[in-house]
């Protein structure tokens, strides 16, 4: 049996410290699983000022499961834009037009049939059922996971196995009242009080429990775990036919799939950029590179791996091989109906500046 909340346990304690010193944000109070869902999509690995004009944004376009699921992918990746990690916005996509197939429009409320959806891994499943249903299920996130690991005095490396440990603590003191909040309240412990740097000990209702308190190790724990980043590089070419530029949509399902970029990829083992650019637009458009000049370099991180875009406006020796359904000639200004990754969407900033001072230089 879990145990139920009282004067002197560490549920109890951080309860009560939540009650008054809570975030007020706006997926807090709601107990609709859709809202709640969305949230925590939008919430992983970005920060709560990041999510917030989307979150509101998103509901407008997307009220209910039943709007979500109807609207293009276009309009949700494009809703998205910005967010990264965009196999988020397909699977919630994706997970509401099962939902609205064969759950009558109601996110489900059963485990096992929650974590079989498009995108419902162990946290989003535990987060919905804990907020919007009152199911004892604990959530680890990055703000729990250090609360706990300090509170615990656990010194061990960030990963399954300190995880593991976690959930299984999590599981023992979670309150069946109200365990959606206790969620919270870790949560919103990590980002106000426990912070990374220099967390507020003096201020933590759990201060007189916590392990690495009593020996001084707030700063050593968690200890990061180690990466070792892959680096990819990657060419791009931007092609044009007076103020209009050629994209393409990135097949489906694939990493960053159904988004718009400039034709490109990525330079093999010895080539040179050139000598990749020229492979690159050779292999995807069917067409020579004549002419070819630097435009820049965007650098971009993903969870797993480190891009660099190299970006080259060309000069092809004849027309371009395009498909039908794949690639567009658009303006910079229709430019932004197109959901772009965000390094391909720094290139497009970068050629509206280019040309703001161009027009500027000639009206002037
Ligand atoms: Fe974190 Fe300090 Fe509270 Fe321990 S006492 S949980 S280190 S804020």
């Amino acid at each position: 049996m879990r145990k139920k909340p009282d004067g002197r346990s560490i549920e109890h304690e951080i309860l009560r410290w939540y009650r008054t010193n809570r975030r007020d944000l706006p997926w807090r109070g709601t107990k609709d699983p859709y809202r709640i869902w969305v949230s925590e999509v939008m919430l992983q690995q970005t920060t709560v000022p990041a999510v917030l004009p989307y979150y509101k944004k998103w509901l407008r376009l997307f009220p209910d499961v039943g709007a979500l699921a109807n609207a293009p992918l276009d309009n949700v990746l494009k809703a998205w834009e910005g967010l990264g990690y965009y196999a988020r916005a397909r699977n919630l996509h994706q997970a509401a037009k099962v939902i609205c197939r064969e759950h009558g429009g109601r996110v489900p409320d059963a485990y096992e049939t929650l974590i079989g959806l498009p995108g419902f891994g162990p946290y989003i499943t535990a987060a919905v059922l804990s907020i919007a249903h009152g199911l004892p299920f604990p959530v680890i996130d990055a703000n729990v996971r250090r609360v706990m690991m300090r509170l615990f005095g656990l010194r061990g490396r960030l990963g399954v196995r300190v995880d593991r440990q976690l959930l299984e603590r999590l599981g023992s003191i979670i309150p069946a009242r109200r365990p959606g909040d206790f969620n919270q309240a870790l949560m919103d412990l990590g980002a106000l009080v426990c912070r990374p740097r220099n967390p507020g000990c003096l201020s933590c209702p759990v201060q007189m429990r916590c392990l690495a308190f009593k020996r001084g190790e707030q700063e050593v724990i968690p200890a990061p775990a180690e990466r070792d980043f892959k680096r990819i590089e990657t060419v791009v070419g931007i092609i044009n036919r007076g103020k209009r530029y050629l994209i393409q949509r990135r097949p489906d399902g694939g990493l960053l799939g159904g988004l718009w970029e400039f034709p490109g990829g990525k330079r093999e083992k010895g080539e040179t950029l050139r000598d990749a650019l020229r492979r690159e637009i050779r292999e995807e458009l069917g067409a020579e590179v004549i002419n070819e000049r630097r435009l820049l370099k965007v650098r971009h991180a993903y969870t797993s791996f480190r891009v660099t875009l190299h970006a080259f406006e060309c000069e092809l020796a004849g027309p371009p091989k395009l498909g039908r359904t794949r690639h567009r000639w658009t303006s910079l200004k229709d430019m932004k109906r197109y959901p772009f990754p965000s390094g391909s969407a720094k290139i497009v900033h970068f050629l509206e500046e280019t040309e703001r001072k161009r027009e500027g230089r000639g009206g002037g």
